[in-house]
This record gives structure tokens, C-alpha cells and sequence, in this order.
């Protein structure tokens, strides 16, 4: 199979689904729409189904292959730079784009109910950080604790050397085996980004969609600006790399992003494209698992621009002190979103209580919350795969 084909056959798997799902929304299908999204949910669990074994084994193994400590330094140390750029890049270009268009003014909602979604503080998202019980943390698919074991996992055996080599063996088994069921995945791609996209057309309704039609406006802005703009810049210019053709090996994972909105979900097939994209071990398996949980671009900016937009439509003005508390709550919040569906709202309440927003006004976007997903997970997956071309430049 030549290297460019999986990428045409799921692009032509997701426009295929698009003008089906249209279809069985228009003449009712439901019958058509139940395949489909069993069709999509059958890759989506299988996706997910990997994603513990793959973060664990990748990321522990990343850090072990370093060498030495001095190497996991310099390593983390420009992964968290870059995460840390890219993220304030994404909120600023969000907040200025908000207060230029203004899109909640003049705009009247009603209050809806409290969000049944518990709304996370920073005290319960550093604890959730280092699980007291590593089994139950694994069980539930709880990402930072994951991320954290398998840190904690990799420093050990590179501390240990010797003593932790049946571990290292036992781990590069599971990556292999890993990568292989990731293979047959991006194979069955073009069929469950189909399915995936049967479904959310055909339960996407538009009405939900024209009072705030301007907010999903200024947010698909922002995350444009950044996704075609701000991080190509930065491939172009740190990562000495030509964002279009870099990018374009990357697809698979780009519209796998775009169907599943999940970053962690997606991680599989961004791993697959990295490794025929000539990005080094060392480098992809630290930073793609790394960014599938803890940076999101796409995820900041989306949450400071829901957040002054719903303060715009209850008419409280946002000073520039409240502004900075959200750019640094959107991004801190961006950091706790774990890699799922719709997890940016959960952390948006923290963003909300911040600067004395109701939680209620949540309930202004949460219509279109699944249709910005899509994007702004894209955006959090394109964040990663250009990190990978920058840190893999400045790191030789
Ligand atoms: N769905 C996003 C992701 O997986 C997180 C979010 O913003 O809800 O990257």
C-alpha cells in the first residue's frame, strides 16, 4: 500500500459520510444513521482500547531510550516551552479576536440550568495528578495519573539501569505489539471516520446553531488563525520544516481528530504517521503522548473565548485583570482537559469561577459544543504533530 493512500481513503471516508448523513437526516434513514454510528463507535472502542498500553509503554520507553538524565532535561525542558508558547499564542489570538468582534453583545440568552458537568479547581487537578491507587486510576482511563506513572516509570529506568532491564523489554514488547493492532486501525480508518461522520451529521441540527452563531464564528476564526497561521509559522521557522508537506503526512491523524474529537483517541494513529514521517523514537514517544493529554491550543483558546462571550451576553465587562486571570485559567484548564469528547467544558468551570462567571451561562454553548469539538481537537492534534518537528530540530 503506498504511503499516501490511507490519507486519500479517509478523506474520501469523511466527505462520503458527510453527504450520507445528510442524506438520512434529510429522508430519515435511521436505519442507515444506526450503522453508521456503529460502524464508528466499533473503531472508536478500538482506538481507545489501545491508548492505556500505548501512552504507558511509549512514554516510559521515550524517556528510558534518552540515556541519560541531562538528554530527559533537555528534552522536557523544550517540550514544555513549546507546550507552554503555543498555548499562549492560542488564548491571546483568542482574546484579542473576542473583544474585537464582540459576539455575545446585544445577544440575549436565557440563564439555563447549572451544567450537571462537575467543574474542576486547581488544588483537585494538581492531587488528581499522582493517584493514590495506580489500578483504580488505570481502570477508570484517568490520563494525568497515567501520564505521571508512566514519567515516574521512565525516569526509574533510566535511574536503574541494569536492574529495571526486564521491565524496558517487557514495555518495547507491548509498544510493538501496540503498534501493530495501531496498523490494522489505520487500515479500517477510511470506514470508521465514515460511520463517524454518518452519525454527526445526521444529528446535527442547525437551530441549536443561529443565536450564537457569531461565538462559533470568533472561536473556528481563532482556531483558524492559529491551525493555518501560528503553527505552520512555528514549523517553518523552529522546526526548519515545510509545514504543508509536513502536515500532509500527518492527515490520517489530522481528519482521525476531526471525526473522533479525542485527542487520546487519535494518538494511535498520530503515532503510526510520525513513525513513517521520520520523526526519531525518542522524540515521538515523549511528545505525542505527552500533548495528546496535556496541551491543547485548540482547547485554551476555546475556553477564553467561551468564557468572555458569556460574559458579553450577560452584560458584566470583563476587565483587563479578569482577562489575564482567564488567559491563565484557559490555559491551565486546557491542561487538565483529559483527551475526550466535550472534556473542555468540564474544565471550563474552572475557567467561569475564576473571574465570578455563573456556571449556568455554560449552558449558552453547550449547543454547538460537540460541532466546536471537532476543531478545536484538530487544532490540539496539529499542536502536537508541528511540537514533534520543532523539538526534534532544536534537540540535535
Ligand atoms: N475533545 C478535546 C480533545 O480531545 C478536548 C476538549 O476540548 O474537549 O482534545
Amino acid at each position: 500500500m503506498g504511503r499516501k493512500e490511507p490519507a486519500v481513503l479517509i478523506l474520501i471516508g469523511f466527505v462520503i459520510g458527510i453527504l450520507v448523513g445528510t442524506m438520512c437526516q434529510r429522508w430519515g434513514w435511521t436505519g442507515v444513521v444506526d450503522a453508521g454510528s456503529l460502524l464508528g463507535d466499533l473503531f472508536l472502542r478500538g482506538l481507545r482500547m489501545v491508548v492505556i498500553p500505548l501512552i504507558f509503554s511509549s512514554l516510559a520507553l521515550g524517556i528510558a531510550h534518552l540515556g541519560d538524565v541531562t538528554r530527559l532535561s533537555r528534552l522536557g525542558a523544550l517540550t514544555v516551552l513549546y507546550y507552554i508558547a503555543t498555548n499562549f499564542i492560542a488564548v491571546t489570538i483568542g482574546l484579542v479576536l473576542v473583544n474585537l468582534l464582540q459576539p455575545g453583545v446585544g445577544v440575549t440568552l436565557p440563564l439555563g440550568e447549572k451544567p450537571q458537568t462537575p467543574s474542576l479547581t486547581l488544588t483537585d487537578l494538581v492531587r488528581s495528578a499522582i493517584p493514590a491507587n495506580p489500578f483504580e486510576s488505570l481502570a477508570k482511563g484517568e490520563t494525568l495519573p497515567l501520564i505521571f506513572l508512566a514519567l515516574l516509570t521512565g525516569i526509574l529506568l533510566l535511574v536503574a539501569q541494569k536492574e529495571g532491564e526486564p521491565v524496558r523489554r517487557l514495555l518495547d514488547s507491548v509498544l510493538k505489539l501496540t503498534m501493530i493492532v495501531v496498523r490494522w486501525l489505520i487500515a479500517i480508518a477510511p470506514l470508521g471516520v465514515f460511520g463517524l461522520a454518518v452519525s454527526l451529521t445526521a444529528k446535527f441540527g442547525l437551530d441549536a446553531f443561529k443565536p450564537i452563531a457569531k461565538y462559533a464564528v470568533v472561536v473556528l476564526l481563532g482556531l483558524a488563525a492559529h491551525g493555518v497561521f501560528a503553527l505552520p509559522l512555528l514549523a517553518w521557522t523552529f522546526g526548519r520544516t515545510s509545514p504543508l508537506s509536513y502536515l500532509r503526512r500527518f492527515a490520517p491523524a489530522l481528519l482521525t481528530a476531526l471525526s473522533t474529537s479525542s485527542s487520546s483517541a487519535t494518538l494511535p494513529v498520530t503515532l503510526g504517521c510520525a513513525h513513517q514521517a521520520g520523526i526519531r523514537d525518542e522524540v515521538r514517544n515523549f511528545v505525542l503522548p505527552l500533548g495528546a493529554t496535556v496541551n491543547m491550543d485548540g482547547t485554551a483558546l476555546y475556553e477564553a473565548v467561551a468564557a468572555c462571550f458569556v460574559a458579553q451576553v450577560l452584560g458584566m465587562n470583563l476587565s483587563l485583570s479578569q482577562q489575564l486571570i482567564v488567559f491563565i485559567t484557559a490555559n491551565l484548564a486546557a491542561i487538565g482537559a483529559a483527551g475526550i469528547p466535550s472534556a473542555g467544558l468540564v474544565t471550563m468551570g474552572f475557567v467561569f469561577q475564576s473571574v465570578g462567571l455563573p456556571l449556568e451561562g455554560i449552558a449558552f454553548i453547550l449547543p454547538i459544543d460537540r460541532f466546536l469539538d471537532m476543531f478545536r481537537t484538530t487544532v490540539n492534534v496539529e499542536g502536537d504533530i508541528i511540537g514533534c518537528a520543532v523539538v526534534q530540530k532544536r534537540l540535535q
